[in-house]
């Protein structure tokens, strides 16, 4: 929680401070409102948060005094009943061998960065784990995820630079499912540059998991980058159009002043959040608690 909180500094400080500028002690009348509710707008909470948490404050304490602290009070709850219905920490079932979690997302996102953390935290549990280098466009992306195999300990499936990705992906599931393996999570490229050209890619490799198992990927993670903040929304429109996006892992917490736009998130797409990154190392993935990330917010 400490990491957490530590990772969210910036953006619950840049709210405690407007709303310490804002409301010292102020008269909650319409323009204290406006000014509210912009001030929210501008964390990234999305309008949908900004305009209810405003209505609430307005219901029971229009021409009242208020302070900070007790906006941020009513911000904290709001917050908090947004998120307890996406907070779902990833507990892949492991009926089918492998489990097939398949990782997509724009590059410099954070895919490879999550997979190396989540096949630490389930080589923790005592499963056994397998990568496959999906990304066969770029040569770093394929030597990253080794490094994080070696680094956990993890088989990792990879061809050379400019291979097939499907091809390589359907040869990872026949020798993981030889292998007798829990889990496999497949990397996958993602230059949004060229999106006929990825949504056919990413489209393909589906296909060919499912020759495989037909009730694969059992999970499809988008991986955003939170410091790309109302971005992230036309990410997750753009790749929800090119697979079936089953949850979200949230990178870059730490040190990023956008936090807020995992509530906008959840509110508009209601996907499950299954982790937030809040920093590059192995242990620096966190599962998803909604009370805590809204204690953290709001600071
Ligand atoms: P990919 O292109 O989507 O696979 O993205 P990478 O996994 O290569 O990550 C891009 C950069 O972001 C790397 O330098 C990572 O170390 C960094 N990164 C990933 N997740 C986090 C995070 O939660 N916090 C921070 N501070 N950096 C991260």
């Amino acid at each position: 929680l400490s990491r957490l909180k530590s990772g969210l500094t910036k953006s619950s400080s840049k709210l405690t401070q407007g709303l310490g500028d804002l409301f010292t002690k102020r008269k909650l009348d319409d323009e204290a409102l406006e000014d509210l509710e912009d001030l929210l707008i501008t964390t990234d909470l999305g309008v949908g948060t900004a305009a209810r948490v405003t209505k609430r404050l307005a219901k029971t304490r229009f021409g009242q005094d208020v302070g900070a602290e007790e906006i941020k009070q009513v911000l904290a709850e709001e917050v908090a009943q947004i998120l307890a219905p996406v907070a779902k920490p990833l507990q892949p079932a492991c009926v089918a061998r492998p489990h097939v979690v398949l990782v997509v997302g724009v590059n410099g996102s954070g895919k490879t960065t999550t997979i190396g953390k989540m096949a630490k935290h389930f080589k923790d549990q005592g499963k056994q784990v397998a990568l496959a280098a999906g990304d066969t466009f770029r040569a770093a992306a394929v030597e990253q995820l080794k490094v994080w195999g070696e680094r956990t300990q993890c088989p990792v499936f990879s061809r050379e630079t400019g291979a097939d990705a499907a091809g390589l992906v359907f040869d990872a599931m026949a020798e993981s499912a030889k292998r007798g393996d829990d889990l496999l999570f497949v990397d996958t490229a993602g230059r949004l540059q060229n999106k006929a050209d990825l949504m056919e890619e990413l489209r393909k490799v589906v296909r060919v998991i499912k020759k495989q198992d037909e009730t694969a990927p059992h999970d499809v993670l988008l991986v955003l980058d939170a410091t790309v903040g109302q971005n992230a929304h036309s990410q997750v429109e753009v790749f929800k159009d090119m697979v079936d996006v089953t949850g979200l892992v949230l990178t870059k917490l730490d040190g990023t002043a956008r936090g807020g736009v995992l509530v906008a998130l959840a509110e508009k797409f209601a996907l499950p959040v299954h982790a937030i990154g809040v920093g590059e190392k192995a242990e620096d993935l966190r599962p998803f608690d909604a009370n805590a990330f809204a204690r953290s917010l709001v600071g």
